[in-house]
């Protein structure tokens, strides 16, 4: 078992699913946690929840789209605890739509969420981290960052690049005592898919639906804290989780 007291994590997308589990898992290992989304109240909610766990927890309302709210959260971290050991650029959407159909808005939030949400994190972070030599730079991707699905045209190309970026970022810092990782879930049963409005792909879902048993956010969590929880001369670059029986 690691030791996390005295160490301090950032979930960006920690109102739910992934995020809400990791949060769990290293508020329970006695890590500080700063939970960070858009939903004020689900994160109140979840901090009030993880109360008699031994970690701290404090809430940052945050917009992954505006870089100055991921800087100010960075920096309300650093202020609050004195250091971040791990960020985790977990925020994302998956409004999934054929490409015939032109979601064009939903085009355009999926890679300002999934694409420039990482790079303002990773951005945000990294002095900080290139100051300290140490600390721990994670990214939720996807197995659809390695294979592509129909209607996954535009949220694989994020997941894609989203992997791209932390391989390139593993690259630009090799030498260094900081270590990346990106987490690559298979399909996990979480509020993802409530943001799919493609009416086609809602129709394509319903006849997949039953294939395989769907993992929980706590099996991804536990990824999580695996590839975190190696000693410092071990650098997890990725992880690959799916469920069983997931083609
Ligand atoms: P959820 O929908 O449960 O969680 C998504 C989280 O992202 C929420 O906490 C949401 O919070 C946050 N979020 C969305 N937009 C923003 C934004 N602009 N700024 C800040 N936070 C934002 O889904 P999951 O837990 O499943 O998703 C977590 C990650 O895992 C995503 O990156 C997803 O792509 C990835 N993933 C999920 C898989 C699955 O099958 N579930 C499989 C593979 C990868 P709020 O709305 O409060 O801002």
């Amino acid at each position: 078992m690691g030791d996390w007291n005295g160490k301090t994590v950032i979930i960006t997308g920690a109102s739910s699913g992934i995020g809400e589990a990791t949060a769990a898992k290293f508020a329970g290992e006695g890590a500080n946690v700063v939970l960070a989304a858009r939903r004020e109240d689900r994160l109140n909610e979840l901090k009030d929840q993880l109360g008699s766990q031994p970690g701290e927890l404090a809430i940052k309302t945050t917009d992954v789209t505006v870089q100055q709210d991921v800087e100010d959260l960075v920096q309300f971290t650093i202020d609050t605890y004195g250091q971040v050991d791990l960020l985790l650029n977990n925020a994302g959407i998956m409004p999934l739509s054929f490409m015939k159909n032109k979601h064009v808005d939903e085009w355009e939030k999926m890679v300002d969420i999934n694409i420039k949400g990482v790079l303002f994190g990773v951005g945000a972070v990294l002095p900080h981290m290139l100051e300290r030599n140490t600390g721990h730079i994670m990214t939720t991707s996807s197995i659809a960052g390695h294979e592509v699905m129909p209607s996954g045209a535009v949220y694989c190309g994020t997941k894609f690049a989203a992997r791209v970026i932390m391989e390139g970022l593993g690259k630009e810092i090799a030498g260094s005592n900081i270590r990346t990782t990106t987490i690559s879930p298979g399909v996990v049963d979480t509020e993802l898919t409530e943001t799919i409005t493609d009416e086609d792909v809602l129709e394509m879902l319903k006849k997949r639906f039953g294939q395989f048993e769907a993992l929980q956010s706590v099996d991804i969590a536990e990824a999580i804290y695996y590839a975190a929880n190696q000693p410092l001369n071990v650098d997890v670059n990725e992880v690959i989780v799916r469920p069983n029986n997931q083609e």
